[in-house]
């Protein structure tokens, strides 16, 4: 299946979540959390794949900004600078909690 872009993103400090319009019209809530465990730079896969204890977030921890890598991809700078994370489309998608993808992937 050919990627997928996100059309529209919204953040929400409030909630910590993630809007995510998809160009196919389906939306996504995904967390910030959900961001920041499974966040695809290096350092970050280095410490679920050697079972450490991933590095957490403060409550007050804000998503600074967000930005399109190319056409593929986006890219979160957390308030806690960490900002190595480049979520390819596919990839947040997949991170996607809806009823709808959830099972999807089960
Ligand atoms: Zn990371
Ligand atoms: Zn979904």
């Amino acid at each position: 299946m050919a990627m997928i872009a996100a059309r529209a993103v919204t953040t929400d400090q409030e909630t910590q979540i993630l809007g995510v319009t998809w160009a196919d019209g389906h939306e996504s809530a995904i967390p910030y959390a959900t961001l920041r465990d499974l966040c695809p730079c290096a350092r970050c896969r280095n410490t679920r794949e050697e079972g450490r204890p991933m590095l957490h977030m403060a409550l007050t921890t804000r998503l600074l900004e967000w930005k399109r890598i190319g056409n593929y991809a986006l890219n979160f700078s957390w308030g806690d600078s960490h900002d190595e994370g480049i979520f390819a489309y596919d990839y947040l998608r997949g991170l996607c909690p809806c009823g709808e993808c959830e099972p999807a992937r089960r």
